[in-house]
């Protein structure tokens, strides 16, 4: 298990077992899920896991559905105390949000971050009253550049080079190694972050922001990879609790 202690944000390693996917049916992998919550003092009954569709809905949480799960989501919002939110992801970013009031919790993967998910709830959360002065954010493990590659097609690299707005520049995020492109999304995603802190006409503050260097890929033995080994289900779980 990792604890960030800046977001108090808890997430599962590859000794709590497999966590499930967003598409399996509620219940399975459930003994794992309960297990690690329990270990961290949650009741299996205060989590909402987020839907998971890899685009950019952001959904606010005011109470626990009767599914625990918020269908078509990639980020969840809760001012709710007791709530936990929940996020199952291999390669993908788990980025925490947490506010004095609050917390929030992202999915971003390659797609989500392409769509600017981090910066929309971001923008969620202002417009909500949060102050963004008063946010602790923490990146937490995902694919790192080491082995987050794209190729020269639709779902590729153009994602990240046909951005007409000047503040966000990924160009020296992009290592071309022959026809392939090694795109570092952390620091994409931080790029994101920065530009939209700077369009609401404020910096992101010395210690207000941690991310993980840690790679879901290179993690063998601590976190579950779908792109080093595609078994379904076979996921980490990221859980706050507001
Ligand atoms: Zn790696």
């Amino acid at each position: 298990m990792r604890f960030y202690e800046n977001v108090s944000a808890y997430l599962s390693t590859v000794d709590d077992g497999p966590m499930g996917s967003s598409t399996n049916r509620v219940g399975q992998y459930a003994e794992n899920r309960e297990r690690f919550l329990a270990k961290n003092g949650i009741a299996p009954g205060q989590l909402v896991l987020g839907g998971l569709v890899s685009k950019d809905r952001i959904g606010l949480v005011t109470k626990v559905p009767p599914t625990q799960r918020v269908p078509d989501t990639d980020a969840l919002v809760t001012k709710i105390p007791g709530i936990a939110l929940g996020m199952v992801h291999s390669d993908c970013f788990p980025v925490y949000l947490r506010w004095p009031s609050g917390i929030a919790l992202v999915h971003a993967g390659w797609r989500g971050i392409s769509l600017g998910i981090v910066s929309k709830t971001l923008k969620r959360l202002k417009a909500l009253g949060v102050d963004p002065s008063l946010l602790a954010i923490q990146i937490g493990v995902g694919i790192q550049q080491c082995h987050f590659v794209m190729q020269d097609d639709e779902n590729g690299v153009s994602h990240f080079l046909n951005d007409r707005d000047p503040s966000l520049d990924y160009r020296r995020h992009i290592k071309r190694v022959g026809e392939l492109f090694y795109v570092d999304l952390r620091a994409v995603a931080l790029v994101q972050i920065h530009a939209t802190y700077k369009a609401f006409g404020l910096t992101v503050l010395p210690g207000q922001m941690r991310a993980s260097k840690e790679c879901s890929f290179c993690g063998e033995g601590s976190f579950y990879s779908q792109r080093r080994q595609p078994t379904p289900g076979h996921n980490n779980l990221s859980v706050m609790v507001c």
